[in-house]
């Protein structure tokens, strides 16, 4: 293809997208392939010679699409979103065009630049305070993976990376048992090890980490000659939105002089709204924060804000400047590869400038704020809705419940073939997780163009399938 052929394309593709978003409402949310159909679809070896792009477009329909779940489905109401508002799709198509690799400043003094005004923009936006700065990384794992990196080489006074921790005492690193996944993966990455992951017990409606027993394990720790280095704390987790007391576990991580990672991934959206930031009094001690605004913001994937309280320690712990990476003569500029774990960067800062000059702090805030009341009063409904129990409460759009109908006997099983079917329904599209051993099912709301009456309708699919279910059980 020319590149003097590319502007119909585009048009072509422009309209393809604005369509799809306008209509993508009326389809199946998930996608409803059998294993191996799109496999099966592809052929098995390449092409000698070259085809056109009309039979690509064809077959992207024809063979991609149908194996699409729809992320920008207004009734996306499972896991937490991927948002792609408008803008931010046109900021990336025009990185995508200018494709610039952003890992020093002199690669792409704009990109630099920017991020570093974006990441400001976004640290007053939570009401964040002035010494933190901030680092575009690709996901919330890579910003835990070098926080915990971070916190690995302060406790071994910067000597890790440079001799291994072979001869090293037992790091520790302290959390609740509510944090994500990614958590584990950066203490195994890192080297320290599964069985130093310490998990301190949760209490409380916020399914939050006891302070008191975090102070116990540390101090165990120590009477056994291991070495307390880190703890990470959770607002907003996954799977029912738990939440730690961020000033009370900072009191005892100060106490002990332990690194601090705050994983708000999904939550941290939220903090744009003051009247939320009674979830996390004290985050301003945090070392190290993280959030997507890939997910509610509306920020196209991949987008995720890392804030440092000292950048230092990280540059610290990550920046090799091998000769042909120096940028000589330009003393005080930011090379952002030197605050992540992978060396080349994308332009990401500048969907988040077209993002937030397009609706302005206010208009992300009234979104957020409708999806949480939409979702709360979806709450209130079902809590009064016979046969189902509301098993954790809402935090921020996030709640869990269960459906039990008298006599019921294996409820995670009725709960597990209620989220399935509800799903090949296709008008919503729920997931399921644990709470104390019990499978129940996750509601949260979230999706950037989602109204009220798909919040709502969701009311009507599951108490519908529900009572189908029960009817076929008779
Ligand atoms: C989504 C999520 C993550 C993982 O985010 P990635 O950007 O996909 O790595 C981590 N923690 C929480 C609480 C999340 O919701």
């Amino acid at each position: 293809m020319k590149w003097d052929e590319f502007s119909d394309w585009g048009r072509k593709v422009a309209d393809w997208a604005q369509d799809y978003h306008l209509t993508v409402g009326e389809k199946p949310v998930r996608a409803r392939t059998e294993p191996g159909d799109v496999l099966n679809a592809l052929p098995s070896r390449p092409p000698e010679s070259g085809e056109g792009m009309e039979e690509i477009f064809a077959d992207f329909e024809e063979i991609v699409m149908p194996g699409i779940t729809h992320w920008q489905h207004p009734r996306f109401f499972a896991y937490f979103t991927s948002n792609a508002a408008a803008p931010s799709v046109l900021a990336e198509f025009l990185v995508s065009a200018i494709a610039p690799q952003c890992m020093l400043w002199q690669t792409s003094p704009a990109a630099t630049e920017m991020e570093t005004r974006m990441m400001d923009w976004l640290r007053q936006a939570l009401d964040l305070p002035e010494p933190y700065q901030g680092v575009i990384q690709d996901s919330a794992s890579s910003a835990t993976l070098a926080a915990v990196l971070t916190m690995r080489e302060k406790a071994l006074n910067w000597k890790g990376n440079e001799e291994g921790l072979f001869s090293q005492k037992p790091l520790r690193v302290y959390c609740s048992s509510e944090v994500h996944t990614s958590i584990d993966r950066a203490i195994w990455v890192a080297g320290i090890g599964q069985q130093n992951l310490v998990r301190v017990p949760i209490k409380g409606d916020w399914r939050g980490m006891d302070p008191a027993a975090l102070e116990a394990a540390i101090k165990a720790d120590i009477a056994a000659g291991l070495q307390p280095t880190g703890v990470i704390l959770c607002v907003g987790g996954t799977g029912t939105g738990a939440t730690d007391p961020v000033d009370k576990v900072m009191d005892v991580a100060e106490k002990y002089g332990l690194y601090t990672h705050v994983d708000a991934a999904w939550a941290g959206s939220a903090m744009i709204c003051p009247e939320y930031r009674h979830y996390w009094p004290g985050i301003d001690r945090a070392d190290s924060i993280v959030f997507n605004p890939h997910k509610w913001l509306g920020a196209q994937f991949d987008c995720s804000a890392h804030f440092l309280k000292n950048p230092d320690d990280l540059v610290q712990t990550l920046a090799i400047s091998p000769e042909y990476l120096k940028t000589h003569g330009k003393d005080g500029i930011i090379n952002y590869s030197e605050w992540s774990v992978p060396l080349g960067r994308r332009f990401r800062a500048l969907k988040i400038w077209f993002l937030i000059r397009t609706y302005g702090l206010e208009g992300l805030r009234e979104r957020l704020r409708n999806h949480v009341n939409w979702s709360v009063q979806l709450h209130d409904k079902l809590a009064a809705t016979p046969d189902f129990e509301i098993v954790t409460p809402p935090m921020w759009s996030l709640w869990t419940f269960r459906y039990a109908p008298k006599g019921a006997k294996d409820l995670d099983a009725l709960n597990l073939s209620l989220v399935n079917a509800i799903n090949d329904d296709g008008r919503i599209y729920l997931t399921q997780t644990r709470v104390d051993g019990d499978l129940v099912i996750r509601f949260q709301a979230g999706q950037f163009e989602t109204t009220e009456s798909d919040v709502m309708m969701a009311h009507d699919v599951i108490t519908e399938i529900a009572a189908s279910l029960m009817r076929g059980a008779d």
